[in-house]
């Protein structure tokens, strides 16, 4: 069995939505992060490479890219997907068109969609404008991007601006009357000379629609909203079975723990609603500061108690006290005091036995999955919106007495019981 859709994304966060959105699809998919260097992983429909090329240099983002695309050739993918972010955050100078460009010069196709619209969040696309809620994207936030300002709510002129071909646009007219109506006016831009289109959509009909009509397309550009329609074309064609089963995991013993290094307002109240119910210990990054040897003392303090329950380890402190620290410290000096010794912590307790393990924060998860040598992430159940257990795949020859699942958390995701009640969608 190969795979079948090769995905590459232009940011990590983005590759981890596209992949739940997939598996929700009924595809079993796999994030990778960054291009692997061995073989495709075992019974996956999708695989979605995660990089870190919106904001570098075109030349470098479509290098990468390229290294991943020819990974998922290689992988026997027979259609593939550029992911990027579903409000078209890039500069004047790329890197959407440019890395579509190159991906289709190498895929040696000459037309391709460009579709952001992800209806379910507020961002609509009509007549080639795009709606973040109900503003126009220039009009909204994203105006004020630090990296990506967004001020032309045009992504025909967006686009164009950083193309080298030709930008059309497939308008609503066309969406509303369905796939072959779709399909028709992609061969009546090819004749044009267009050879990117940006779509209209604003809802989730419209996209299943344009996914629909994109089964043919060796390319597909866009958001994660568009990826809605593209496993349908597979099941269509007997490549895909129709499954409940994408987002089962194996089953997974091991003791548990939280490992909280956000600050934010979600993470605050998770982390006291688990110390009514479990064991927990603070790491003070003063202390770490001094050279004490914080994360030995944690694992002193956890190993006895892992056997009977999930323990709490977390840095997760007020806006007053981060603040005296880092006044103390200095910004970045106390953030990576902190990420050090929660991955090392980590290390060690996946050591004594931990299998079940949730990170709170996206800095500290960053900082943990490398410790672990995790190389990517099976999808499994989703926990809440935009969070899944996820089953680590660990670089070989490290140290993995057993499988071990993980629960990535971004800092303001979540209910407020969520380290407690994680652990009952578990197989
Ligand atoms: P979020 O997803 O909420 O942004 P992150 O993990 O990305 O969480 O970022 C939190 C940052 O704050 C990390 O760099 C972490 O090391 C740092 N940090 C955590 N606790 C403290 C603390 N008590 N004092 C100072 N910095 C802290």
């Amino acid at each position: 069995m190969t795979v079948l859709l090769g995905c590459i994304a232009d940011d990590f966060t983005g590759a981890t939505d596209l992949a739940g959105m997939l598996v929700k699809a009924g595809m079993r998919t796999v994030q990778l992060i960054g291009v692997p260097d061995g073989p495709p992983p075992q019974d996956v429909d999708a695989v979605v490479i995660a990089l870190k090329s919106r904001t570098v240099p075109a030349a470098e983002a479509i290098a990468d890219s390229l290294a991943a695309l020819r990974w998922l050739q290689q992988a026997g993918c027979s259609q593939f997907y550029f992911k990027y972010c579903s409000t078209f955050d890039s500069t004047p100078e790329g890197n959407i068109g440019p890395v579509a460009e190159a991906l289709m010069e190498a895929l040696g196709t000459d037309f391709t969609i460009a579709c952001p619209a992800f209806p379910a969040n507020g961002r609509t696309i009509y007549k080639g404008y795009l709606f973040v809620g109900d503003e126009l994207l220039s009009e909204s936030g994203m105006r004020n991007h630090p990296l990506t300002p967004m001020t032309d709510p045009s992504l025909v002129r967006v686009l164009q601006a950083q193309s080298r071909g030709k930008v059309g646009l497939v308008e609503h007219r066309s969406v509303a009357r369905g796939a072959e109506a779709v399909a028709a006016r992609f061969a009546a831009l090819r004749a044009e000379g267009c050879t990117l289109a940006i779509t209209d959509a604003i809802s989730n009909d419209d996209l299943i629609t344009l996914g629909a009509a994109c089964a043919d397309l060796p390319l597909v550009t866009g958001g994660s909203g568009i990826a809605l329609g593209l496993p349908e074309n597979f099941r269509r064609r007997g490549l895909l079975a129709k499954s409940d089963v994408a987002e089962q995991l194996p089953a997974t013993g091991g003791l548990r723990a939280v490992i909280a290094g956000s600050c934010s307002v979600a993470t605050r109240s998770q982390v006291a609603s688990m110390q009514e119910s479990a064991p927990s210990f603070a790491i003070d990054p003063l202390a770490l500061a001094r050279g004490e040897d914080v994360a030995g003392a944690a694992l002193a303090w956890a190993e006895p108690l892992l056997q009977q329950g999930p323990v709490l380890v977390y840095a997760t402190s007020s806006p007053e006290q981060v603040r005296a620290v880092q006044a103390q410290l200095g910004v970045a000096e106390a953030g990576e005091l902190v990420e050090r010794a929660l991955a090392e912590i980590a290390r060690g307790l996946v050591r004594l036995g931990v299998g079940q393990l949730i990170v709170a924060g996206g800095e500290t998860s960053g900082a943990v999955v490398k410790a672990l040598g995790v190389t990517g992430l099976r999808i499994g159940p989703e926990i809440d919106p935009g969070v899944p257990w996820t089953a680590a795949l660990q670089e070989q020859g490290d140290a993995q007495p057993q499988p071990l699942v993980l629960a990535l958390k971004s800092g303001n995701f979540g209910s407020v019981d969520f380290f407690t009640k994680a652990w009952s969608r578990l197989p």
